[in-house]
């Protein structure tokens, strides 16, 4: 095997993307997005970057942890100063206590994606290209985008999208269904960027309320607009997943106002759907599904729990299957 497709741009893949490279590998990185990142992406404004997806990351694994530091002394990543607090529920009662903890968050610096951009640095790309169908042929993979193009020529292919995103692209290929169901792994969040001058006490806010799962303030990040971004919860985002920006907005300064007391002019930014943001704590994690007969391997932070830490393990556990593989093959006469 020489030469592989990765498809996804997210942490996974660009880390599955790096260590194949180091290899000696030809891995070209396919993403629908404009640019690499995935659940990762700030969003670029004149004012700053706002952090609409993953807020920070925590490094618990002696392999992140060796990462982590890589970054830090690259500068691609810094520690958050992040004082946390928590939006209690008790029996309806809705109140902000205090909580400071002793955890170490890790945030990308000037945004999220700068991490991923770091690991693909020098490594082919085609952004903005959305895999639609995928083809094996005579031991060769050929990808095809929404729009008719085809790549050809791939040894092995390397998935990294979202399950639903997976199993519609195999499907749509007349590929073995991935999984037995994709549907409830990676569950919806809408994400909304609001400005007020007034100045939280928090940074990270985790909540217990019935609409809401996060509050953070970027005014300790680096590079960032300073504002509030509220993420709301999968109940809530599920209930009205396909309402209008303006419908989150008017919930974000209702919940700004009743629950942090805030009496300044509150300004909306930007609103954003993920349809596949984070792990539904119920559904057991797939791990890593492999194909080796077809040369296809499957895998995402979904395979081992979700969050960022578990999307650059899976993308290192891919490389390695795949290597694996390979060598495998190799030593076979
Ligand atoms: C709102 C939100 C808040 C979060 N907060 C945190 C947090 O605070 N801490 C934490 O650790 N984690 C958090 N996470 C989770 C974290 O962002 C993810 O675990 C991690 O970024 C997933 O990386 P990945 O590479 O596995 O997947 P992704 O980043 O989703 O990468 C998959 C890529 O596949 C691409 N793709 C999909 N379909 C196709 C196709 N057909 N063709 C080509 N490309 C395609 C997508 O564009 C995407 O770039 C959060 C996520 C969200 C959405």
């Amino acid at each position: 095997m020489k030469k592989i497709a990765v498809l996804g741009a997210g942490l996974c893949g660009a880390t599955a993307a790096a260590a194949l490279t180091q290899q000696g590998y030809q891995v070209t990185v396919f993403d629908k997005g404009r640019v690499a990142g995935g659940r990762m992406s700030s969003k670029r404004t004149e004012q700053g970057y706002l952090d609409m997806g993953a807020q920070y990351f925590t490094a618990r694994s002696d392999a992140f942890k060796r990462q982590v530091k890589l970054w830090l002394d690259a500068g691609k990543v810094e520690l958050w100063p992040c004082k946390t607090a928590l939006l209690s529920n008790d029996e309806g009662f809705i109140s902000l206590k205090a909580s400071e903890d002793t955890q170490a968050r890790f945030i990308g610096v000037p945004s999220m994606q700068s991490p991923v951009t770091a690991l693909l640095d020098g490594i082919p790309q085609v952004n903005s290209c959305r895999i639609q169908k995928l083809d094996y042929q005579q031991q060769s993979w050929t990808l095809f985008n929404d729009e008719g193009v085809s790549y050809t020529g791939f040894d092995a292919i390397i998935l990294t999208l979202p399950p639903v995103q997976a199993q519609q692209l195999v499907a749509h290929s007349a590929l073995p269904e991935l999984f037995g169901s994709a549907d409830d792994v990676l569950e919806p969040c809408w994400a909304v960027a609001m400005h007020t001058d007034a100045m939280p006490a928090q940074d990270a806010i985790f909540c217990q309320h019935p609409k809401l799962r996060f509050i953070s303030h970027q005014q300790h990040k680096a590079g960032r607009s300073s504002c509030y971004i509220l993420h709301f919860n999968a109940v809530f985002s599920g209930l009205y997943l396909d309402e209008s920006a303006q419908f989150w907005f008017a919930e974000a300064i209702a919940i700004l106002r009743q629950e942090l007391h805030i009496q300044q002019e509150i300004r909306p930014l930007v609103a954003h759907r993920w349809l596949y943001a984070s792990q539904n704590d119920q559904s057991a994690a797939p791990g890593l599904i492999a194909l080796p007969n077809l040369k296809l391997w499957a895998g995402g932070d979904w395979s081992f729990g979700g969050r960022v830490e578990n999307a650059y393990l899976a993308g290192l556990n891919l490389a390695n299957a795949l290597i694996e593989q390979d060598k495998s093959q190799q030593e076979t006469p």
